[in-house]
């Protein structure tokens, strides 16, 4: 179980870290079979994922792991040994050459069990949207079309359009229903035009009873599928089935949306998720610790809650980081640890750690414009600075040469070498460069 408790924590340290689609498509139905001392053993759904996670995730869960458990070097994937209570399927399965798959109740909806009305927490923050979603789950189609629901990352949009689902199916099992995210629509539309298949993939969406799109803001600048989506939405719309949809941001704030889907989408009714007040933080912290079956102190409790203050998912995050912290222990967890777990989370590799920031970082130590540092100057002040910027996208990044060099205006990849060479043969002589540059990279750790 503590195996258990472990994945869960690191997944949900990951899925801080990854956009929502990515985490979605190849770490939510991943289990974790076993632990060695060194290695532990993760099941996957299919070799797909496992590929992807090999190739490109493994060093995240590494590093992960690795402040969980410093002993672990070693991940397997393996594919298959699942005992899922979910299984998510993309859009991109409906792909028609695969006559065999229609879409159909129970286990293709793509909905996750685990959201559902029971465990949603419903505070002022979050009134309007739960009390739309909760009488579109009792007559769909009839109320509200489309339902929309949108507000910041990390505050329950997903968790409430899946409960829908969730209580839609288990009134009327014989709806058809679906949840995608906006990014796997785009993909399954994108390859069934590829493969002439788009005529079939659109009938199959249009015997959809609900169809839940989430984190629709993604259709933005995509024209084509806008298009395609906008026939769907028509026809579901005039058979009076249900559409839900999230984003994180109103109708009108998304850029490059087609006038008349913008207008499809204002038609109905507009919910907005806000931010919980400290009460409600409390509360959902509070209802997620006993769903666990762990009890934190008191003064943890307050902590957390106002320490994070607008991300219900990094509240929820930190919670399983201390319940794990207790277990393993096998006591309960003191002020002073919470607060030094809680650094940890903070200059982990969260998204705000991007190349940009890394650079702004550089022109900022070293008094530069940042404009200055990504232009081809020659000017000696700004050229060691620009060294210094692309010697730490390499070493702390671990970014490719060739995306440096696109970074800074094209640059021959050649120049981000030189660079990285020369830096790197300057620290040895250099004392004061290292002083610096771990100044820089620390002060761009922590934001
Ligand atoms: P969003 O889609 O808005 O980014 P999610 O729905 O993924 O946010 O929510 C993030 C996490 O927080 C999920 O684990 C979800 O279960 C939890 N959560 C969000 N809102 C609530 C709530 N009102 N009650 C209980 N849990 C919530
Ligand atoms: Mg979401």
């Amino acid at each position: 179980m503590l195996e258990e408790s472990l994945w869960q924590t690191v997944l949900a340290q990951i899925q801080l870290n990854i956009s929502e689609a990515n985490f979605a498509t190849w770490f939510k139905n991943t289990r974790i079979l076993s632990k060695e001392e060194e290695k532990i053993v993760i099941s996957v759904p299919n070799s797909f994922a496992k590929e992807w996670l090999e190739n490109k995730y493994q060093r995240t869960i590494l590093k992960v792991l690795h402040r969980q458990d410093s002993k672990i070097k070693k991940i397997d994937f393996i594919v298959g040994k699942t005992n899922l209570r979910t299984q998510e399927t993309p859009f991109i399965v409906l792909k028609t050459d695969q006559p065999e798959l229609k879409i159909s109740k129970s286990s293709e909806t793509g909905l996750n069990p685990r959201y559902t009305f029971e465990n949603f927490i419903v505070g002022s923050f979050n009134e309007l949207a739960h009390a739309a979603a909760l009488a579109v789950s009792e007559s769909p189609g009839l109320v509200y079309n489309p339902l929309f629901v949108y507000g910041k990352v990390g505050l329950g949009k997903t968790h409430l359009l899946q409960a829908v689902g969730n209580e839609i199916a288990k009134k009327s099992p014989e709806k058809e229903m679906r949840y995608s995210s906006a990014e796997m629509l785009v993909s399954g539309i994108i390859s069934s035009i590829r493969d002439q298949t788009i005529e079939k993939f659109k009938a199959l969406h249009k015997k959809i009873d609900v169809l839940i799109i989430d984190d629709i803001q993604f259709l933005a600048g995509k024209e084509k599928t806008q298009e395609e989506f906008f026939h769907i939405f028509n026809t579901l719309y005039h058979n009076q089935k249900q559409i839900i949809l999230s984003s994180d941001r109103p109708p009108k704030a998304i850029p490059a949306l087609a006038e008349r889907l913008r207008s499809r989408f204002e038609g109905g009714m507009i919910a907005d998720i806000g931010y919980p007040d400290f009460e409600t933080r409390i509360a959902i912290l509070k209802t997620k610790a006993q769903e666990k079956k762990d009890l934190i102190p008191e003064n943890v409790y307050n902590f957390l809650a106002s320490t994070i203050q607008t991300n219900i998912r990094e509240l929820e995050g930190a919670l399983n980081r201390i319940i794990l912290f207790q277990k393993t222990h096998n006591r309960k967890i003191t002020l002073d640890e919470v607060k030094s777990l809680l650094k940890e989370i903070t200059v982990s590799p969260l998204q705000k750690n991007t190349p940009k920031r890394l650079i702004q970082a550089v022109a900022e130590f070293y008094d530069i414009k940042e404009k200055d540092i990504l232009s081809v100057s020659r000017k000696k002040e700004i050229v060691r600075p620009r060294q210094i910027a692309m010697y730490l996208l390499r070493k702390k990044m671990q970014s490719s040469y060739p995306f440096i060099a696109r970074i800074f205006g094209g640059k021959d990849h050649t120049t981000a070498i030189y660079a990285f060479e020369k830096i790197s043969k300057d620290l040895q002589k250099d004392e004061n460069l290292e002083r610096d540059l771990n100044l820089v990279y620390m002060r761009f750790l922590s934001g």
